[in-house]
């Protein structure tokens, strides 16, 4: 697929990373408070085929990184609609998260993240190729979802760096994520015989497949089971799959054997047992890409949460960040567990270990998110974060004066 384009695109793009040397422009990441993607199916009518449209100013109106003066990142809000004689709305969720292995087949671009999180980058060198317009980007997200999505029989894409358009349109994207995350809780992982498999991260963590099921959304928090039947009907070869959840080996731990023989498989052999609901022993890969890392606290036998927005410390000193470093590459880590933010929710949420009641710690702006969560368990007041304590000392005593269950015994 060249000579339509100023850059070249395929799948050997997609483990390529844009650092800052390299970096001319990004959209959306850490620096800009309005972010989004969302797809949405229509109706045909709806939707003008093939038409690009780019609301607010485009690359070559806006200033780009520069190494001293810093700058360079705009907020972006991604529209994909879409329509097909086959399609519903189940397909949503799979076609949004497309967008991330898209971008990343092509040469010079780099997405990370998925949802209000997403992150996307422009190398300099496919700046100096020529690639000056988000117009561009556009058409080629065209040209892959209608050749690698035959399903797909009309599509129009939008693409926004209007901040006020921006921040106007993304509640709405927040409120179809959480309806999305919400009709998730309603099953079980009892309740099914399927799981389903996905590798979208294995061109930058080449043992990792994420394991979703009724109770475990994928690591990105963008993919929960629904999501996984409606990508596997479509595209049943693509990169998310059914697996047979086979036998139930341990119900505590998590431990199926559907899900066992899939980790030997897609971890090159790294793996060959996996428990979906512990953080210690078998733990589930991390990718590079989850919304959050359950943190073990030896001093406390506990654990944090902290999610990828939070710019701190943690109580154990160390940022997302520096942690994220360390855990991410697609491998087993005892008390380091990368996980969808909807996980905290999840009745098997390392159950094995204490579920939620084994947390200790979490971000002020987390603790507020979860508060219902929490509150249902009795440990919305003895949860610290970062207000209440900075260290592990004042953590201990933290919990010893609120009288945190765990600690008590209690779990
Ligand atoms: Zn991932």
């Amino acid at each position: 697929m060249e000579g339509e384009f100023h850059v070249d695109i395929g799948p050997q793009y997609e483990g390529e990373v844009i650092r800052k040397e390299n970096l001319y422009i990004e959209f959306g990441g850490p620096k800009v408070s309005h972010r989004f993607e969302l797809a949405t199916v229509k109706s045909a009518d709806e939707i003008e085929h093939e038409k690009v449209e780019i609301i607010g100013p485009d690359i070559g109106d806006l200033q780009p990184y520069d190494e001293e003066k810093g700058g360079g990142s705009y907020p972006i809000g991604i529209l994909v609609d879409v329509a097909g004689g086959e399609l519903d709305k189940d397909a949503e969720a799979i076609i949004e998260r497309r967008i991330h292995m898209f971008t990343n087949m092509i040469e010079g671009w780099y997405h990370m993240n998925q949802r209000q999180d997403v992150w996307i980058r422009m190398s300099k060198e496919c700046h100096d190729k020529g690639f000056a317009s988000l117009r561009e980007l556009g058409e080629i997200y065209i040209l892959l979802y209608t050749s690698e999505m035959p399903i797909i029989e009309a599509i129009q894409v939008t693409i926004i760096t209007d901040e006020k358009k921006v921040a106007e349109l993304m509640p709405h994207a927040l409120e179809v994520y959480s309806a999305r995350d919400e009709r998730a809780r309603t099953l079980n992982d009892e309740d099914v015989d399927t799981f389903y498999g996905c590798v979208l991260c294995q061109s930058f963590a080449p043992t990792h497949i994420s394991i979703i099921t009724p109770n475990r959304i994928a690591n990105c928090g963008a993919i929960n089971w629904f999501d996984g039947r409606a990508a596997a009907k479509i595209d049943p070869e693509g990169p998310i799959f059914a697996i047979p959840k086979g036998e139930v080996i341990d119900a505590i731990k998590g431990e199926y054997s559907g899900a066992n023989a899939i980790e030997a498989d897609k971890s090159l052999g790294n793996y060959d047992r996996v428990f979906l609901y512990s953080a210690f022993e078998h733990p589930h890969t991390s990718c590079g890409c989850f919304e959050a890392i359950v943190y073990y606290i030896p001093e406390v036998d506990a654990f944090g949460v902290v999610h990828r927005e939070y710019r701190g410390e943690t109580v154990i000193g160390e940022t997302f960040s520096r942690m994220a470093g360390e855990s991410s590459g697609g491998k087993q880590i005892e008390g380091r567990l990368g996980t969808g933010l909807e996980q905290l929710r999840s009745p098997k949420f390392i159950q094995a270990d204490g579920g939620l009641e084994r947390i200790v710690w979490l971000p002020k702006d987390l603790k507020e998110r979860f508060k219902d969560a929490l509150e249902a368990k009795g440990l919305y007041d003895k949860v610290a974060t970062e207000d209440d304590v900075k260290n592990v000392d004042e953590l201990m005593e933290f919990l010893e004066r609120t009288g945190h269950p765990w600690l008590k015994g209690e779990v």
